[in-house]
């Protein structure tokens, strides 16, 4: 028992190490491996960005990605970024690795573009550490030079959590962005705690209600209460609203009637490699 070789070894004074090591739980130490391994993640070529359709209520077509990011671990397999993106914040690498992720999904939108496409819009996940940079506007000004991709079909994600902290900073930094003609949404909205009248004064596009409560539809009263809130609160206040995880065809009848103009969830598709989606918009006829 972890709790218990800790107690022994302050008790003990002398040969501590030893009684720390025996204390450092499994997780410790997995923690500490995946640490030190995602160092090396980017330059050994184990990153990659999957992509998942975000389609329009009423039509059901296509009309953005977001990107999100995937590790192929060579001994663990696929890590999930629940697991990964926490750790990088707390070691900074997250700062290269967002970096990596804007460019990537950058060049690969252009490309789409380029192939003839309609224009879709890419959504970016973009990280507290991330987003609170100095440099954040710059790299993000860099990237779109460099890669050439239409800053109008862009789209940053901030979840609820980072865009409260620091309402003056996150203000200046959210006018910059949308003085380049940059879209911003509001990610897992409804799971942190949002002061409504700081809400009215971000320069923002569209909440995305959070997976939680759409799982439960139908059927939770209370989910179908918040998430018709939600909505509402996006109505009022001229906001776009998606809902992310939606997985059956009732979800699908049920969002769209009661307004909810944008939709992703693995009914429409689940996040996949670049390849795989040209396929499908080939498919399509796009
Ligand atoms: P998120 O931004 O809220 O992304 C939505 C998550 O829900 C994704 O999980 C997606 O695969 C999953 N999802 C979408 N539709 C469904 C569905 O119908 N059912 C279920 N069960 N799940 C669905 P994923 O890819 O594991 O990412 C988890 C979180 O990791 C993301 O949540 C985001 O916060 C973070 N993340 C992912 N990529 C990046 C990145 O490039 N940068 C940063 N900073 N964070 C990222
Ligand atoms: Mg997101
Ligand atoms: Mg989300
Ligand atoms: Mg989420």
């Amino acid at each position: 028992n972890a709790d218990a070789a800790m107690y022994h070894a302050k008790g003990q004074g002398r040969n501590n190490y030893q009684f720390f090591q025996a204390a450092m739980t499994a997780k410790a130490q997995e923690r500490l491996h995946l640490e030190n391994d995602l160092r090396h993640a980017l330059d050994r070529g184990e990153m990659q960005l999957h992509y998942q359709p975000q389609v329009e209520a009423a039509t059901r077509k296509v009309v953005g990605v977001e990107a999100l990011l995937r590790w192929h671990h060579p001994r663990l397999g696929m890590v999930s970024p629940a697991q990964f993106i926490p750790v990088a914040e707390e070691t900074g690498q997250i700062i290269r690795l967002g970096e990596w992720v804007l460019f990537t999904a950058c060049t690969q939108a252009k490309l789409w573009r380029d192939a003839g496409l309609p224009p879709l819009r890419m959504a970016v996940n973009v990280s507290g550490k991330q987003f609170r940079q100095q440099d954040f506007v710059a790299t993000v000004d860099r990237v779109l030079a460099e890669t050439g991709f239409d800053p109008g079909c862009l789209e940053l994600e901030v979840t609820e959590s980072v865009i409260m902290e620091d309402v003056q900073e996150t203000i200046q930094t959210l006018n910059n962005l949308k003085a380049r003609g940059i879209r911003l949404s509001i990610d897992d909205f409804g799971t942190g705690y949002s002061s409504l009248s700081y809400l009215r004064q971000f320069p923002i596009d569209r909440l995305k209600i959070d997976r939680s409560f759409v799982s439960h539809l139908p059927g939770s009263e209370d989910d179908e209460a918040i998430v018709n809130a939600i909505i509402g609160l996006a109505a009022t206040l001229h906001l776009e609203v998606i809902a992310e995880g939606v997985e059956t065809d009732e979800q699908v009848r049920l969002l769209t009637s009661w307004g909810c103009q944008k939709l992703q969830g693995y009914f429409f598709g689940k996040p996949l490699p670049a390849e795989a989606l040209s396929e499908m918009f080939e498919m399509a006829g796009a």
